[in-house]
């Protein structure tokens, strides 16, 4: 699974002669869809400390052996190509990306890369209560953190182990470091935690968080359980409006895949990622860098691009910027899933969501 050659899509021929007009360098990428790239999703390990349910399966989790890994300076050349092909938002994923060693000077690094202007986090939580300072004094500035469930045996069983006063505990720390404004992300599996939508959306109404509800997606490792479980965004709005009533229409940032409403008067908003029922691939904005240097092109299709290589090989910075660029100019329109491809190569843990 770890020595998969890059997808053919991708034409090596074209990447290979590094053939990039020279007035673009700098510039932000644009995809042949028109759709600007300038967001990279960066996994940084596979690993992690829990096993939730719909994100691998509960035994013989292949992981990566470590030398398959970019190593820090590795991973630091591409980035600084990856700025230089004008992304500028990074967010630091896994697997768990708080167990990668040194992560806290891994974002001070990142941090200083000229042109990245924002470095975000995705983490299960259970261990900022003893970062979540240090990274926001390294120049962490945002966080979400994953909490699917507010009842501690739901938490445990979905996390096939997590402590939920640990999340929560990892919660106020970042409150408290000030890495706001903080979005909290849950899956919804039917069966699992989809009678506590209406209580996880009625956190917003003491505080000013972006709780965030996730349709299961049919990832390598989970497919049959997404197949089961997926509870669609129109179904989990009717069920919260039976409760509270109307949500009011919060409008959706740019690039941002959640349709956002709010509870009337609530300090916090809800936000729904549909990527089964309703596509967001239009406004599509990013792409994702596998912890062993594969530029992978779409969440749920197969195709990547081996940066791993280029780096190993002895590439230059503009010549990893080049290919950054080129495979950015690949990017598929959007996932197959509604014509029936469902992606095999990776599971979520080691795409980062
Ligand atoms: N370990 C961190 C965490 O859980 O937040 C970061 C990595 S995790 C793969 C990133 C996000 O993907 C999390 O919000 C997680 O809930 C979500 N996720 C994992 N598997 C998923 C699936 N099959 N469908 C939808 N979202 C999934
Ligand atoms: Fe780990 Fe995050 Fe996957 Fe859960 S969703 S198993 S916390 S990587």
């Amino acid at each position: 699974m770890h020595t998969h050659p890059v997808m053919s899509l991708v034409p090596r021929a074209g990447i290979e002669s590094g053939h990039v007009q020279p007035q673009l360098l700098g510039m932000p990428a644009h995809d042949r869809y028109g759709r600007r790239i300038d967001y990279l999703r960066v996994s940084l390990t596979d690993r992690c400390n829990l096993r939730c349910v719909y994100c691998m399966p509960s035994a013989d989790m292949p992981f990566l052996p470590r030398p398959e890994l970019l190593t820090n300076d590795e991973l630091l050349m591409v980035l600084r190509a990856a700025a230089a092909a004008g992304f500028r938002k990074i967010r630091l994923t896994g697997g768990e990306p708080t167990l990668r060693h040194g992560i806290v000077e891994l974002v001070r690094a990142i941090k200083a890369i000229p042109g990245i202007e924002h470095i975000a986090m995705t983490t299960n939580g259970l261990r900022l209560r003893a970062l979540a300072g240090p990274l926001q004094a390294a120049g962490l500035d945002r966080v979400n953190i994953s909490i699917d469930s507010l009842d501690p045996v739901t938490f445990r069983q979905m996390s096939r182990g997590g402590s939920l006063d640990e999340v929560w505990a990892g919660i106020w720390a970042a409150e408290e470091a000030g890495l706001h404004p903080m979005k909290l992300n849950a899956v919804i599996v039917r069966g699992m935690n989809d009678d506590e939508v209406v209580r996880l959306a009625e956190l917003t109404r003491c505080h000013p968080w972006e709780f965030r509800f996730i349709e299961v997606m049919p990832l390598s490792g989970v497919a049959g359980l997404a197949e089961e479980g997926v509870v669609s965004t129109a179904e989990l709005i009717a069920r919260i409006e039976t409760h509270v009533g109307p949500l009011e229409p919060d409008g959706q940032s740019a690039g941002d895949p959640a349709r956002r409403y709010r509870i009337p008067g609530a300090p916090g908003t809800l936000g729904f990622i549909s990527a089964v029922t309703d596509p967001f691939c239009a406004t599509c904005n990013r792409m994702r860098l596998t912890a062993d240097g594969r530029l992978h092109l779409c969440l749920l299709r197969d195709d990547e691009l081996d940066l791993r290589a280029a780096v190993r090989a002895g590439a230059s910075l503009d010549e990893l910027e080049q290919r950054i660029r080129h495979a950015v100019a690949l990017k598929p329109w959007g996932h197959g899933l509604p014509e029936g491809f469902q992606p095999t190569l990776r599971g979520m843990a080691q795409l980062g969501g």
